[in-house]
């Protein structure tokens, strides 16, 4: 029989996470404080992050950061994750290729979050915090932060687009069984949750009003801290875990990847698969390519600009240096919640523009397509944001089909799509509809960053 799963046991989960930005040729661009255009520092994020977590974004020296032991013991209820040989979907594709999975759906939250949740929820509690608060979208960060803050004994308030609160209704109820409350945004709850509410009584809110009021909770509660479950560098760190463990399984295979894909949303499971095996690209000249999935209906990396940017659409972060499509863009309804975003981590981006990184954008069609393919062929149903994954991956392994190329392919299948079959019914059903851009909204989206960049 051939071997199908590559497992590591618990004492192999890392002990550190890996640095990026300690040994980038280029360091990203200094994040800056909108009001004065001077660069921060990690004390001007304390009355907002956990301070450790703020050091930890602006670590350009540590190449290696210690996992507490707290956060490896919480790790070990779901890892080491499996690496997983796709063989029947090779065959169903008839290609050459050898395709990997990392399977982070295997996490009590079901996906990659709890990563970093759990590393956040541990700084907090060592801090002295009590409460924890933040936004979720879909709902996937807001579960993995209430699993996380209930282990180490906080409490967590997630603000949750009312839209989707109406809308996915089991992953609220994932947040709740874990124990967080949980409040539909716009909410009465907050100044500026209000302020919306008294203009329009029925507004369905958007993430960058639920980021608003979860830091404006921070900001106003005792012991209170704001956590974030994408975009920030040491949310990709924590991330790490995931290609480091990889890099031991492909060993056990007896394979290195020549391709790695991961679905693009701030970019945290991305930099975390990508990063520990970017490292020998950089430092040993390696040649594996690294592809960003991203859907067609939010191209930040593939038709973004790289330029100074909010990372909330009201304009209340400091100024990130990073691919955007403008902090005004207004996603279509796509049901890849988690890839709705409109910028990408700062390391990332630069990285980007330096040329060690593609992205290709994808249809919504495309993606269940090969969401589907998947789910019959290895058995799991996977996450759309995952589908995006899969389906760049079944690009590449089919044209290793054209050329006859014998090519490794691993990509990172972030979640299982459990709590999304309302999509996969809509997809059934042909209701799925694919939007693209036309390249006027592209650039009038892109024009609320250039504002900021004269
Ligand atoms: C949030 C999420 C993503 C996208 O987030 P990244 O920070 O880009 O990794 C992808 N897949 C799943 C299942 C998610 O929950």
């Amino acid at each position: 029989m051939k071997q199908k799963k590559f497992m590591l046991p618990e004492s192999e989960i890392p002990t550190e996470w890996f640095n990026m930005q300690a040994i980038m040729p280029n360091k990203p661009l200094p994040i800056l404080n909108p009001a004065t255009r001077q660069p921060m520092k990690a004390e001007d994020l304390y009355p907002i992050f956990c301070e450790e977590c703020a050091k930890q974004e602006f670590n350009q020296k540590d190449e290696w950061i210690p996992i507490p032991e707290a956060v490896r013991e919480q790790y070990s209820a779901y890892r080491c994750t499996p690496l997983v040989r796709a063989y029947e979907l090779e065959k169903a594709l008839d290609t050459p290729a050898h395709i990997y999975f990392k399977n982070e759906s295997v996490s009590p939250a079901g996906s990659h979050k709890l990563n970093s949740a759990l590393a956040q929820a541990y700084y907090a509690k060592q801090q002295g915090v009590t409460n924890i608060t933040t936004e979720t979208g879909a709902g996937q960060w807001g579960g993995a932060l209430s699993y996380a803050a209930s282990k180490f004994g906080l409490e967590c308030a997630v603000y949750m687009v009312r839209a989707s609160f109406n809308q996915k209704p089991y992953r609220r109820s994932i947040v709740q069984t874990f124990g967080a409350a949980i409040t539909p945004s716009p909410s009465m709850s907050t100044r500026a949750g209000k302020d919306l509410l008294t203009i329009n009584p029925n507004d369905q809110g958007s993430l960058g009003c639920a980021i608003s009021e979860a830091i404006e909770l921070a900001l106003t509660t005792p012991n209170c801290k704001y956590t974030l479950g994408s975009v920030l560098n040491h949310v990709a760190m924590h991330q790490t875990v995931i290609g480091l463990e990889a890099e031991k399984q492909m060993a056990l295979a007896g394979e290195y990847p020549d391709i790695i894909v991961s679905c693009f949303g701030g970019g945290s499971n991305f930099c975390g698969t990508a990063f520990p095996f970017l490292r020998h690209n950089i430092q040993e000249g390696r040649k594996t390519r690294f592809i960003a999935a991203e859907p067609a209906s939010c191209p930040k990396l593939t038709k973004g600009k790289f330029e100074y940017d909010f990372a909330d659409e009201a304009g209340l972060t400091p100024l990130l240096p990073m691919y955007t499509l403008g902090h005004k863009f207004k996603p279509s309804a796509i049901h890849a919640g988690g890839l709705r975003y409109h910028g990408a981590g700062i390391i990332l981006s630069q990285l980007m523009k330096d040329g060690y990184i593609e992205a290709v954008d994808l249809e919504q069609t495309e993606t269940f397509k090969a969401g589907v393919l998947f789910a019959r062929t290895e058995g799991i149903i996977p996450a759309p944001e995952s589908c995006h994954a899969i389906a760049a991956s079944i690009q590449e392994a089919l044209k290793c089909k054209e050329s006859g190329e014998q090519k490794n392919i691993l990509f990172c299948l972030t979640g299982h799509g459990f709590v999304d079959m309302g999509s996969y019914d809509r997809f059934f059903t042909g209701e799925l509809t694919n939007s693209t851009l036309t390249n006027e909204q592209i650039a009038s989206s892109i024009a609320s960053a250039d504002a900021l960049n004269k």
